[in-house]
C-alpha cells in the first residue's frame, strides 16, 4: 500500500523559519499542503512565540491542533500561559524543549508544569536526545514524579542508537511514557516500541520543517508492522492519547 494513503496525525510540527545551523523554514500553508498530501488529518503543532501557533490554529482549525510552548524557567508565567492557551485559545497539550531553552528535563521548574498538565488533562510534549539537557531518563525521572501525567518523548531518543534503546527502557519502566518517531533513523525500533512497550504508544510525526513527511511515513512502511499495526502508529495512537474523535 502507498504510504499516502494511510490516515495519519502528526504528533510533532513546527511552523515558522529555523537558520542557524537547520536552516529549514515552513509556513501553516506550505505545512497543510503537506498534509494534504500525506494524507495527515491533523497536525499538533508547535511554534514560539505562541501567537504564532495561534494564528495558524485559529486559521485552519480543523486541521491544527495548539500545543503550548513552555520555557520553565519563565517560572508563573510559563504556567499561565498554559492556562491561557489551554482555556481561553482551545490548545490541547504542552510542548517543552530543553535543549532549546537549557535547563534539564527534570528540573524542578517542570513542577508547577506539570500539576497544570494534571489539572487540565493534557500530555506534555518533550524534546527526546541530545545531551545534557534532553535526555531519557531525566524525562523518566520527570514522569516518574508525575504519573498521572502523560509524557511523550518526541524523537524517542533522535539519532542515537544509545538514547533510542534508553527511550524504550524507560518507557517500558513508566507506563504514562509514551515516543514518537520523528528524527529517530531505525524502523525497526519503531516495531520494538510498538511490541515491547506498548501498541498504543508509539506514535508517528515528522517535526517538519527539520524532515519531510515522505522520509517519517516510509520508517514506518519499513518498520516490519502490519497493516493494521502500521495504522495505530500513523493515526489511532495519536488520536487515543489526545481523545480525537476517530
Ligand atoms: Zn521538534
Amino acid at each position: 500500500m502507498d504510504i499516502k494513503t494511510y490516515r495519519k496525525i502528526d504528533a510533532h510540527a513546527h511552523i515558522g523559519n529555523f537558520g542557524g545551523w537547520a536552516g529549514v523554514s515552513i509556513t501553516a500553508e506550505e505545512l497543510i499542503a503537506q498534509m494534504d498530501e500525506y494524507h495527515i488529518e491533523k497536525t499538533l503543532l508547535c511554534a514560539e512565540p505562541n501567537e504564532g501557533c495561534l494564528e495558524a490554529v485559529e486559521k485552519y482549525p480543523d486541521r491544527f491542533v495548539g500545543m503550548v510552548y513552555v520555557n520553565p524557567l519563565e517560572g508563573q508565567a510559563a504556567v499561565d500561559k498554559v492556562y491561557h492557551y489551554v482555556q481561553e485559545k482551545g490548545f490541547k497539550g504542552i510542548k517543552a524543549n530543553p535543549l532549546k531553552h537549557a535547563y534539564v528535563a527534570d528540573t524542578e521548574l517542570m513542577d508547577p508544569i506539570m500539576e497544570a498538565a494534571k489539572e487540565l488533562n493534557i500530555p506534555v510534549f518533550i524534546h527526546c536526545g541530545h545531551p545534557p539537557y534532553s535526555l531519557p531518563w531525566s524525562i523518566a525521572l520527570l514522569a516518574e514524579r508525575h504519573p498521572d501525567v502523560k509524557v511523550v518523548m518526541i524523537h524517542m531518543g533522535h539519532g542515537h542508537g544509545v538514547y533510542i534503546d534508553a527511550s524504550l527502557k524507560m518507557a517500558r519502566r513508566y507506563p504514562n511514557l509514551y515516543l514518537e518517531m520523528s528524527g529517530m533513523p531505525m524502523p525497526s525500533k519503531i516495531r520494538e516500541a510498538y511490541e515491547t512497550v506498548g501498541a498504543d504508544r508509539i506514535m508517528f510525526g515528522t517535526d517538519s520543517p527539520y524532515h519531510p513527511a515522505a522520509v517519517e511515513a516510509m520508517k514506518v512502511a519499513t518498520s516490519g508492522l502490519t497493516k493494521e499495526q502500521m495504522q495505530d502508529v500513523f493515526y489511532n495512537n495519536c488520536a487515543k492519547l489526545m481523545g480525537f474523535e476517530k
